[in-house]
């Protein structure tokens, strides 16, 4: 009876203290050794080389090919003698074995198996409801691709340090790849999931023991690090070396990054999420207008923030008003010094000034307005050449730029051909210049983009040429009609051989191909005459033009004199 009473209160002990969530071996520690358990645990199996989680610190672990995975509930330390076990199932499938070990000197007659097991169901229940709380705050707290925190955890992380430190000491990061899409596209996707896992492991021992990195998702993480060790991680993060692969073992890939950084001044606080905000913000415009690795938030940014707003807000009605102008920069038969063409460059005549595209493009671009723009340029130019024509000039072929976000917008092909033949035009008058650096699931798009619009017999040409991942893998499935070589590849001219390499090779495959080359960019003589030499024979650049209005592009078509390359 006293035995009775004595098990009963340490039952409810237990009981009380699981729904407490304070249940641990403690609690059963002293029904054990009532009931003479030497030692209680369970076995798992997974089957081969499967993952699961430790229930005790929520850590991902690969089970053990041959061994089950063994998970001590109890153990007295002493000799043990009778084992029972228990097998609980999963749908239908043996799953756990539970066993219990009783002391050596219990009089075998005394055991009440069924007893036993219960208290052996009550620990493995309590235990596995413990174990699932933890993987609930695992979840809660992890980011399931690469077992680093998440946001919600670096959040909470930041505000227990805070308590200790003053937040001016901490600098707040959010960092995002700068190459990654290449391992996306260029490797696989299956190759760019493992990247980011080995990506996350090695930046998070980049920080010390107070400080924190965490994954938002995607190629972006956060970071919170003592201002005196910024330095050191800049310098870490700038180049990390990705290797060994398993879908692609024998690469290897460095990966740079975009940081953006929130700073205090000494003794100043601001609310996490204001934190993360300018830190974004810093990051974006990095990435973007910048284009710079590095940038720390300053009140300065917000304002280029404000433009960007004040340009998306001003955006239509600047196209109902007229304020976006074609100019129109010449290109050249460097041999002869003849017209050959137009490139029509978009430029901005708002409030009595002129704003250039690098202002505006990418924020258009970014808020998928471009095609707007890209349209109402082409139906502007198309009516600007159609007045050429009427006052009897003949003009060359105008191209005109489609950012590659057209590709998005359903039949855009017809949409053109329309303009074109609404302004009374054919379709020889003008050209569409278009970036080959789409990505691979886009490339399909741009093939049938081109295709569509070269069975109606207009002329193709591929911009930027070069500086797309896969150009010359490309330049055979393409269809064009122009290649434009990038200006990067001819501002190293004459003296870089690898641009000059690449460049001899990219204009010897378009020449066999067919197809023209424009090279972008021409600046100087030495750079025309490398040209020429390696076979291209067309330049659009400073050495003989700007991009010019109408009026001045009037004045070229009647009296055609450039310099000659000499
Ligand atoms: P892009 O299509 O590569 O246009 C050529 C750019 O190179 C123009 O810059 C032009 O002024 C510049 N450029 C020409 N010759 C030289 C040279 O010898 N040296 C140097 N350093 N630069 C030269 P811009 O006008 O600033 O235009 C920048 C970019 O904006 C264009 O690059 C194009 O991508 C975009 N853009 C301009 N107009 C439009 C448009 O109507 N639609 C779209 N989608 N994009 C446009
Ligand atoms: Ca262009
Ligand atoms: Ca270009």
């Amino acid at each position: 009876m006293q035995i009775k009473q004595q098990i009963s209160e340490y039952l409810q002990q237990l009981i009380h203290e699981a729904a407490n969530e304070k249940f641990d071996p403690a609690s059963y520690k002293y029904l054990c050794e009532h009931l003479h358990i030497a030692k209680m645990y369970y076995t798992v199996n997974f089957g081969s080389k499967d993952r699961y989680r430790d229930y005790r610190t929520g850590k991902l672990v690969v089970a053990n090919e041959e061994e089950d995975q063994k998970i001590i509930l109890y153990d007295s330390a002493q000799e043990s003698g009778e084992k029972l076990d228990y097998v609980y199932d999963m749908n239908g499938q043996e799953y756990v074995h539970a066993y219990m070990e009783l002391c050596k000197d219990i009089d075998n007659s005394s055991i009440d198996y069924d007893f036993y097991r219960f208290i052996t169901d009550t620990v493995y229940l309590f235990t596995s409801h413990k174990s699932m709380r933890h993987m609930l705050e695992y979840a809660e707290n992890t980011d399931f691709t690469t077992g680093i925190p998440n946001m919600a955890c670096i959040n909470r992380k930041y505000h227990q340090l805070i308590q200790k430190v003053s937040p001016s000491d901490l600098v707040l990061m959010r960092v995002n790849l700068q190459n990654f899409k290449y391992i996306n596209e260029v490797a696989s996707p299956k190759c760019g999931d493992e990247a980011i896992v080995q990506y996350a492991r090695k930046i998070v021992k980049f920080v010390d023991e107070d400080e924190a990195v965490g994954r938002l998702g995607g190629d972006n993480f956060i970071v919170f690090i003592f201002k005196k060790n910024l330095d050191g991680f800049l310098k870490k993060i700038s180049g990390v070396t990705i290797t060994q692969l398993e879908s692609a073992p024998k690469q290897s890939f460095e990966i740079s990054a975009w940081v953006g950084i929130s700073e205090l001044e000494e003794g100043r606080d601001k609310p996490f999420l204001e934190r993360f905000n300018e830190a974004s913000v810093a990051c974006v415009l990095g990435k973007t207008i910048l284009k710079k690795s590095v940038v720390t938030y300053s009140e300065e940014l917000s304002k280029i923030v404000n433009q960007g707003h004040d340009i998306i807000a001003n955006f239509r009605p600047a196209i109902r008003n007229n304020e976006f102008h074609p100019y129109f920069q010449p290109k050249i038969d460097m041999r002869d010094g003849s017209l050959v063409g137009f490139e029509a460059i978009c430029r901005w005549l708002h409030a009595g000034r002129v704003i250039y595209p690098d202002q505006f493009i990418p924020i258009l671009d970014k808020e998928g307005l471009i095609p707007e723009l890209d349209l109402a340029i082409l139906d502007r130019t198309c009516a600007l050449i159609k007045k050429w024509k009427e006052s009897c000039l003949d003009p060359p072929t105008v191209s005109i730029n489609f950012s590659k976000k057209n590709l998005f917008v359903p039949k855009v092909e017809y949409t053109i051909m329309e303009i074109i033949k609404n302004n009374g035009l054919t379709f020889d008058d003008v050209e569409i210049e278009i970036t080959e650096s789409v990505r691979e699931a886009e490339s399909e798009r741009l093939i049938e983009f081109i295709r569509n619009l070269k069975d109606n017999g207009m002329r193709i040409s591929i911009d930027d040429f070069g500086t797309g991942y896969s150009s010359l893998a490309l330049i055979h499935s393409i269809d064009a009609d122009v290649i434009k070589i990038d200006k990067s590849f001819i501002r190293q001219l004459p003296d870089d051989t690898k641009s000059r390499v690449l460049l001899e090779s990219i204009i010897s495959i378009a020449n066999r191909l067919n197809m023209t080359t424009v090279a972008e960019g021409v600046e100087t003589v030495e750079q025309g005459k490398e040209l020429l030499n390696l076979g291209c024979n067309i330049a659009q650049g400073y050495y003989y033009s700007r991009p010019v209005d109408w009026e001045t592009a009037t004045k070229m078509i009647k009296n055609p004199v450039f310099k000659l390359m000499e």
